[in-house]
């Protein structure tokens, strides 16, 4: 679970979250939608501590993450990330993409990462990619292998940001296939996506931000179908 209580995030004097509470149970997907600059990045990133929030808490399996005692390394490697571009390491196999992590920060032997990573290519549709190196690699697939690679360090939960949003739109429907069956296994998982289908279809929570705050959630049907602030059914105007 992920609990997240009066988030507060600067940049210089610019007040980017201001006071974000939400509460993700275990095996709930949260869709994030919003304006561009509302905020939605930098809350994942907050979540996965590659931003240090100004005040407020998170807690991760009701451990706080935002203690400065925390040891973040370890936190760090339970939160799967995926984000828009792919972030593959182009000079290695799509094999070894999905090792080293595991190696270095694991700590796992050789043989058992292959295992681990060869059952979550399998996974995702690409176990015949393993010797492919990503520039030869469809941005779909490359964000299938982005996918795998997360799972292979065994997270307790996975943060998606806009993970679709770089792809040609015939190659959208297997990423969110594959998140979509990463959902009904059962994966704790908060994704922000304009993908509205998506939201609808394997969203438990729908969360409209604007302006670093949370203008309205509840189940995606509702607020997609009877949005109840103005600024939710001014957005969902132009994106629906
Ligand atoms: P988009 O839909 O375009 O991805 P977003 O909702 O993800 O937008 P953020 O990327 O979280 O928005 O940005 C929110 C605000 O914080 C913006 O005004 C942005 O300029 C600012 N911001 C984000 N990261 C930084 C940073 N590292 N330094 C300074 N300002 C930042
Ligand atoms: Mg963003």
């Amino acid at each position: 679970a992920i609990d997240v209580q009066q988030l507060h995030k600067y940049f210089g004097d610019n007040e980017v979250l201001k006071g974000i509470d939400f509460h993700v149970a275990n095996g709930q997907v949260v869709c994030v939608i919003g304006p561009s600059g509302s905020g939605k990045s930098t809350l994942l990133r907050c979540v996965n501590l590659l931003e240090t929030p100004t005040s407020g808490k998170i807690l991760i399996e009701g451990d706080e993450i935002t203690d400065p005692d925390a040891d973040v390394d370890k936190l760090r490697a339970r939160i799967g990330m995926v984000f828009q571009s792919f972030n593959l390491f182009p000079h290695m196999t799509v094999l070894r993409n999905l090792t080293i992590a595991q190696q270095k920060v694991k700590g796992r032997k050789k043989e058992e990462a292959i295992e681990v990573a060869r059952r979550n290519l399998e996974k995702v549709g690409l176990s015949e990619k393993e010797s492919a190196y990503p520039a030869h690699l469809s941005g779909g697939q490359q964000q299938r292998v982005a996918i795998a690679r997360a799972l292979s360090m065994d997270p307790d939960l996975m943060l998606f940001d806009e993970p679709t949003s770089a792809l040609d739109p015939e190659l959208v429907g297997d990423v969110l296939e594959v998140m979509k069956d990463l959902a009904s296994e059962g994966m704790t998982m908060m994704v922000v996506t304009h993908e509205m289908g998506f939201a609808r279809e394997v969203g438990d929570n729908l969360v409209f931000m604007d302006g670093g705050v949370i203008v309205e959630e509840g189940d995606p049907n509702e607020v997609l179908a009877n949005p109840q602030h103005e600024r939710t059914q001014a957005f969902l105007s132009k994106v629906l």
